[in-house]
């Protein structure tokens, strides 16, 4: 039996543990936090679960698909519930309207707007949708780990035919011409970290994506998902290794051999290397040449966090919620030059709507989120002070929320997440919260491969490898993965 050293217990690190345990393999996890998940992960506070990052559960099929490939039925692990309204927005100005993946419940709010704006969005859905599925075959679920796989002809008039070079924001103006709902609509396409107004419309798939599929949510929270894989990779007879760092991954004439960790060496015939593929290259693997060209890709920003444990319900909060705040464009852009937004436009995450069973000791439990630069920039000092002030900036533009005037005075427990956190706790390059960014130039072909090219045995998946960042993103990831291995097994390239 071929044993497999996955470094990492993140996203990707499980679903393909998952995978190649259900092909024979015998597989070993080996994660040195001391809990699995990597950045989709949680924090207990007084019998509540917080969700650490990840909230927003899109395409439920690609989560429950590789329950289905391991044999097992996904509800013996995990509950899905439907979410609609998939968000509550509410802006500066004090507007405030729900969204619905519902078609005619969109439509009615989208009417009461502007009369016309309902034909336009459906045309938005249209072309969106288009770009979605474009991706989706041409390549998200192919390997691109060969030049000809972009340079075929068939694939490049696909690719212009969905019109990928107008930034984002020129596409949502021409076909939303809403200010209210471009922004609404620019704010998620932000969820994979790059600059809305420099960067492809492609993204735009995103919010289009989550009207048309809809957004569900895992009860319990998203870390019970993690803990779901968790129970499948035991049931399949896998291994995990917690708080146990890998220091490098041994490859001798040109062929892994396993790692060595701190806790001592693990023998292998295949590695996949799970951990932030920047890091992977600066710290596990002794490749100059591949150094200088990944420290030379440009980065997606990070993140800012707020965990609140509560003193009262909120019940104009829906589960997913989203603050546009003044001076949107300039703010939102703010982290890409290296600075901090000074009117922070936010995420909310309301967990309590939902979920009886999440709030512990708490009334209910929020997330406040917001973009902040990643560590590259070094012009953002993440101290007591600067997080003390930056907290109290966010509390002053919740306090704008109606409804929400009084977060303040019932705050019982706080905490917070900052970039430091994610480069520290989960070797996250640059303390990004995306990755390598997904400028179109470095997509594809031209983002990491899953597979190293000078060694044999060597994989990788994760947010800065192909096909990219976002939980169902890299599930999808791990099947090209476990493909490839299986072909370079039957190849005997291993
Ligand atoms: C704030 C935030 C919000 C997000 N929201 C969403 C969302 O709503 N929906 C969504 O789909 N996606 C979301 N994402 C993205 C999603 O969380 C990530 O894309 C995904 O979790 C990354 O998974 P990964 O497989 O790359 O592994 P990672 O999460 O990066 O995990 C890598 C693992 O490797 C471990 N590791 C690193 N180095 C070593 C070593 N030397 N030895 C052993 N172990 C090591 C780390 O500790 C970690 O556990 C969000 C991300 C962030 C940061």
């Amino acid at each position: 039996m071929r044993k497999v050293i996955v470094v990492g217990g993140g996203i990707g690190g499980l679903c393909t543990a998952v995978r190649l345990l259900k092909q024979g393999y015998e597989v070993t996890v080996l994660e040195k936090e001391p809990r699995i998940g990597g950045k989709v992960n949680a924090k207990f506070k007084n019998g509540a679960r917080f969700d650490l990052t990840a909230s927003i559960l899109m395409t439920p099929q690609i989560y429950t698909e590789i329950f289905e490939y391991a044999g097992k039925d996904y509800r013996d692990y995990f509950e899905l519930l439907k979410i609609d309204p998939i968000y509550g927005v509410n802006y500066a100005s004090g507007e405030k309207y729900n969204f619905y993946s519902d078609l005619g419940k969109m439509v009615k709010t989208l009417e009461g707007i502007e009369y016309k704006l309902p034909i336009r969005y459906l045309n938005f859905l249209t072309k969106s949708l288009e770009k979605y599925l474009v991706s989706k075959k041409y390549f998200l679920n192919e390997p691109m780990i060969d030049a000809t796989e972009v340079s075929n002809k068939k694939l490049i008039k696909e690719f212009m035919s969905i019109s990928p070079f107008k930034s984002n924001s020129k596409y949502l103006n021409s076909v939303i011409r809403n200010e209210q709902i471009i922004n609404y609509m620019i704010f998620q396409s932000m969820y994979i970290g790059v600059n809305p107004y420099k960067n492809s419309n492609i993204y735009s798939l995103i919010p289009a994506i989550s009207h048309v599929y809809g957004l569900w949510y895992i009860k319990g929270g998203f870390y019970k998902y993690i803990e779901a894989l968790e129970k499948l990779i035991y049931d399949l007879g896998g291994n995990i290794q917690t708080n146990t760092t890998v220091e490098k991954i041994m490859i001798i004439n040109n062929k892994v051999k396993g790692v060595i960790s701190e806790k001592g060496d693990f023998k292998s015939d295949i590695v996949v290397c799970n951990a932030d593929y920047p890091y992977a290259i600066n710290h596990l693997l002794n490749n100059k040449k591949k150094c200088l060209k990944v420290n030379k890709e440009d980065y997606s920003c990070s993140v800012f966090i707020m965990y609140l444990g509560l003193n009262k319900k909120y019940n104009n909060l829906q589960v997913h919620n989203i603050y546009i705040g003044e001076e949107f464009k300039e703010n939102i852009q703010m982290p890409f030059k290296g600075e901090m937004p000074e009117h922070p436009s936010l995420y909310l995450y309301y967990p309590s709507k939902i979920d009886d069973s999440i709030s512990g000791k708490f009334e209910s439990i929020l997330n406040i989120m917001v973009r902040v630069p990643n560590l590259q920039y070094k012009k953002v000092k993440w101290d007591k002070k600067n997080i003390n002030k930056f907290r109290n900036m966010i509390l002053k533009e919740i306090e704008k929320i109606n409804g929400l005037e009084d977060l303040k005075e019932n705050i019982l427990y706080e905490s917070y997440l900052t970039p430091i956190q994610l480069k520290h706790k989960f070797n996250s390059y640059n303390g990004t919260a995306f990755g390598i960014s997904h400028k179109l130039n470095q997509t594809t072909y031209f983002r990491p491969h899953l597979k190293d090219e000078d060694t044999k045995g060597l994989y990788f998946i994760g947010s800065s490898t192909h096909p990219g960042n976002g939980v169902s993103v890299i599930i999808e990831g791990t099947k090209i993965l476990t493909k490839l291995i299986q072909d370079d097994i039957y190849k005997c390239k291993i």
